[in-house]
C-alpha cells in the first residue's frame, strides 16, 4: 500500500497533471497586490484576466486599470517572481487592452477590503451612456452620505479626493470608469 502510494507521487512528479498546474499558477498569480493600493490583489482588482499553465510554462493575461498605468510595470514584476517562486520557469505576461478594464470587474472581497482601508470603493455600475448616475458616495472612515467631491483627482488619477462633511475627514473614493 504504501509503495503503491510513493509509485503514485513519484509518478505524479514526473507528469504533474495540468489542472494542478494550473491551480499553482492561478494561486501565484492572483495573490500578486497592486503597488498603489497593497490591500488589494489583482485578483480582487479584476486587472488578472487569465492563466495558463503546461508543465513549467505560465501564460498570465492581465488587463491594466488604465492604459499607461504606472505600476502595470510592477506587476508584471511581480507576476513574474510570484510564478518562478511557484515552480515555472518559462513565464510570460500578456497585457491585454481590449476589452477595457472596468470598475465592475472589483470583486465584492475587493470593495469591502478597499473601504476598510480607507478608500470608498466605486459605487454602483459604468453608465452605458453618457449621463453620470450622481450616487453617493460612503465616508469610509464615518459611513456618512453627507460627502462631497473636492477634487477629481486624488492621489492617483484612478481616484477622485473627497471630504466627508460629517467627520470632516478627507478620503480617496475609487472612480467608476
Ligand atoms: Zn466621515
Amino acid at each position: 500500500m504504501v509503495t503503491r502510494q510513493l509509485a503514485e507521487r513519484a509518478n505524479q512528479a514526473t507528469h504533474p497533471d495540468p489542472a494542478s498546474a494550473h491551480e499553482r499558477a492561478w494561486a501565484a498569480a492572483s495573490a500578486v497586490c497592486d503597488p498603489e493600493i497593497p490591500v488589494l490583489t489583482i485578483a480582487d482588482l479584476g486587472v488578472l484576466r487569465d492563466v495558463q499553465a503546461n508543465g513549467d510554462r505560465a501564460v498570465v493575461t492581465i488587463t491594466p486599470t488604465y492604459s499607461g498605468c504606472p505600476a502595470m510595470d510592477a506587476i508584471r514584476d511581480d507576476v513574474i517572481l510570484a510564478l518562478t517562486h511557484a515552480g515555472f520557469a518559462d513565464v510570460e505576461v500578456r497585457t491585454v487592452l481590449a476589452p477595457a478594464w472596468t470598475t465592475d470587474w472589483m470583486s465584492e472581497a475587493g470593495k469591502r477590503k478597499l473601504e476598510r482601508f480607507g478608500i470608498a470603493p466605486p459605487t454602483g455600475r459604468r453608465a452605458a451612456g453618457p449621463v453620470r448616475l450622481g450616487i453617493s458616495v460612503r465616508c469610509p472612515h464615518c459611513g456618512s452620505l453627507n460627502t462631497r467631491e473636492v477634487s477629481h483627482f486624488g492621489s492617483t488619477s484612478c481616484k477622485a479626493l473627497y471630504e466627508c462633511r460629517a467627520c470632516l475627514e478627507p478620503f480617496d473614493h475609487f472612480k467608476v470608469h
